[in-house]
């Protein structure tokens, strides 16, 4: 379904934006055809909205290419832009700054189908929108007339889901979709994601900081620290056994005490370590890893396969 090959993403600092760090590094990442949840975690600063952002081509990689069914999506012509969009879909951390609050919200499902799949029929648009808002525990009769104040977070975050299904899209990208959620309604609009890949065969990349819900709707994950992809894999397999040093800190908060990582590992400030680690030449986790060698800072590690999963990581080199 989806080609991530090699892509980089630099983006300027220091005075005139002039010198460059790397917010995505070589960045490698295969989604089959069959519909899976794939999750991409990471910190603030770890390039997992800006790898979605260059999914949704709102940003051009520096180097590297994303293939979508075989296609390259920054080379695609108008019409091809149009069928991706219809394909390719989005929903968004803040449903309220998704739709304007003095607009009926279903003026935005409207205009998805008037403008984006050109069904010009008012009553055959009806008939979509309550079909998609039923999909998502809502209907048209809840939502008709009212504006995105009078709805709580969780039934706005329902329709921009209904919304972005509309044109029953193959792929659905949700970057920290119920981060702004109180907690008891999380589980619902995990769940809704969860029928959207069985019932719909649309696959997920959800994009979030919290592990938990992570483990909760993922297939996959792959783990990105500084822009640098560190560990790729099934879900389970992950979660049972990290391979990583920072996979393994990662999942040591909320997992088992076993993994002692968490005593060892330095901890840094990160306004005082973002930057510099961005720039090192080597593995971009040395700073703060407890095994970390000369060589760690001087080579990045080399991308190792075992058994199915990936890890970037010089104690995996035998
Ligand atoms: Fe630690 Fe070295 Fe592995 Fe990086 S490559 S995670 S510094 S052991
Ligand atoms: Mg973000």
């Amino acid at each position: 379904l989806l080609h991530i090959n090699n892509v980089t993403k630099l983006f300027g600092y220091g005075l005139l934006g002039l010198r460059k760090f790397r917010a995505l590094n070589n960045v490698s990442l295969t989604m089959p055809i069959e519909p899976e949840i794939l999750v991409i975690v990471g910190e603030t600063g770890s390039g997992k909205s800006t790898l979605l952002k260059i999914i949704l081509r709102m940003l051009v990689p520096d180097y590297g290419t994303v293939l979508y069914k075989g296609k390259n999506i920054f080379k695609m012509k108008s019409s091809e832009v149009r069928w991706y969009r219809q394909e390719v879909q989005a929903v968004f951390q803040d449903p309220f700054e998704t739709f304007n609050p003095l607009r009926p919200v279903v003026d935005y499902l409207n205009d998805t189908l008037k403008y984006l799949l050109k069904v010009r029929n008012a009553s055959e648009r009806k008939t979509l929108i309550d079909q998609t808002l039923r999909f998502v525990g809502l209907s048209l009769e809840k939502v008709d007339g009212k504006r995105s104040n009078e709805f709580s977070g969780g039934e706005l975050q329902r329709i921009s889901i209904a919304r972005a299904l509309l044109s029953r899209p193959k792929l659905l990208l949700a970057d920290e979709p119920v981060s702004m959620l109180d907690a008891s309604l999380r589980v619902d609009i995990l769940n809704i994601l969860k029928d959207v890949k069985e019932n719909l065969k649309t696959s997920i990349i959800y994009v979030t900081h919290d592990i938990l819900t992570a483990y909760y709707v993922g297939d996959r994950i792959a783990v990105l620290y500084r822009g640098d992809l560190v560990e790729l894999g099934p879900i389970t397999k992950v979660y049972n056994e990290p391979l990583h040093p920072y996979t393994q800190l990662l999942l040591s908060s909320v997992l088992e005490p076993s993994l002692d990582i968490r005593k060892k590992v330095k901890p840094l400030k990160r306004s005082t370590i973002e930057l510099k680690e961005f720039l090192l030449q080597g593995c971009k986790f040395a700073m703060r890893c407890p095994y970390a060698t000369k060589k760690c800072y001087e080579t990045p590690p080399p991308e190792i396969k075992i058994n199915g999963r990936a890890v970037r990581c010089w104690l995996y080199v035998t």
